[in-house]
């Protein structure tokens, strides 16, 4: 049975994306691939807002989100936690045997700008992670003023994930101070899983190389070297890569600025259609995500039965809550390629699914 994601990632992918996919291999080291990777690096640099190179691995984006604590934390990493990913973060670093503090806020509340000077004051620390946009309570912290106060400490490595944030809003690497920006494929690129990638700053880049136990998959040096030649240090997922050159396309035809234009909106859409129903926001005001709305589901409804009516009768699913949440908020995606009216019959397909939902308790 086919049906349609609105989950915050995986999300749809479109046919000509599929297709763009279903192309012969070439070698990774053939001149060939070399022309594909150099001929896409402008166009990522752009969306990356950079000068520094855009780096392809093959992994999801928690590969390069645990190495890049391998790759740049020598004494100590903050890691700013505010839902599941952020969280998962302070664990990943335990687990890789970094120093590490966690800086938490509750779930929905964005990361603290005031709370990040405190700690990084302490001087305790060279390196910080923290997530624009908590995909699991649909937060978007303000990452302008979080990287202000981050330039504040020149021995602080950035470490930012803009997994479902990138290419829905602006996010300029290098305007911002950005040492390491990370995404994935399958957010708002609307790309098939599998594919993370990410940018390095200079002095990040120096920090890697003397970093002695970085590893070997996501060294940073490694990417670096391989790059200068237009490869990756390992076989890449070549089909991902042709689905890449195919969507950057994309998005030049329809025009960056009138992407972001077209995510806001569809955003808002969704937002006022099911606020007017009763339910309400679940991150704090002013702080709702662009990429996905999560809601309270404050009018006690039956989630599962609700993704249940909407993939039997209408074959589109949203998320029932991630983790903790689950059954307690519902998140939908309008990041990739939805269209007005592809948002439009997804609500109508809402409204006549919570039309015949139960109730489970009020909440
Ligand atoms: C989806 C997501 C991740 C995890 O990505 P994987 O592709 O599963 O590794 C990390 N951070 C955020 C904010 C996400 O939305």
């Amino acid at each position: 049975m086919s049906y349609k994601l609105f989950i915050p990632g995986p999300i749809a992918v479109s046919d000509k994306t599929l297709h763009a996919m279903a192309q012969g291999m070439i070698g990774h080291r053939s001149t060939d691939f070399v022309a594909l990777y150099n001929a896409i690096q402008p166009s990522l640099q752009g969306l990356f807002y950079t000068k520094d190179p855009v780096y392809l691995s093959t992994s999801s984006a928690w590969g390069v989100m645990e190495g890049a604590l391998r790759n740049v934390v020598k004494k100590k990493v903050l890691n700013c936690m505010n839902g599941a990913f952020s969280d998962k973060w302070y664990d990943v670093a335990l687990r890789c045997g970094k120093q590490a503090t966690a800086l938490k806020a509750e779930w929905g509340q964005p990361v603290d700008p005031e709370a990040v000077r405190r700690e990084l004051a302490t001087g305790a620390y060279d390196a910080i992670t923290l997530i624009h946009n908590e995909t699991s309570c649909g937060c978007m912290s303000d990452l302008p003023a979080l990287m202000a106060v981050i330039r504040e400490f020149p021995d602080v490595i950035s470490i930012i994930d803009t997994v479902s944030s990138f290419s829905v809003v602006p996010i300029k690497k290098d305007e911002l101070g950005i040492d390491v920006i990370i995404t994935g494929s399958q957010k708002a690129l609307a790309l098939p899983p599998g594919l993370a990638l990410f940018s390095v700053s200079k002095r990040a880049l120096e920090r890697a190389a003397t970093v002695a136990d970085r590893g070997y998959y996501f060294d940073f040096v490694e990417f670096q070297k391989n790059h200068e030649a237009g490869m990756t240090p390992s076989t890449p997922t070549i089909a991902l890569i042709y689905a890449l050159k195919s969507k950057l396309e994309d998005i030049a035809a329809e025009g960056v600025e009138a992407r972001y234009a077209r995510h806001a909106r569809l955003n808002k859409t969704v937002r006022d259609h099911i606020l007017a129903k009763g339910f309400t926001l679940f991150p704090r005001d002013g702080y709702g995500s662009v990429a996905l709305n999560c809601f309270a589901n404050n009018l006690g409804y039956d989630l599962a039965a609700l993704n249940k009516t909407l993939k039997n009768k209408h074959h589109l699913v949203i998320d029932g809550g991630y983790g903790k949440l689950k059954g307690k908020t519902f998140r939908i995606s309008n990041m990739g390629d939805e269209t007005d009216a592809t948002i439009a019959a997804m609500l109508a397909a809402f409204d006549s699914a919570l039309a015949e939902c139960p109730k489970v308790a009020a909440a």
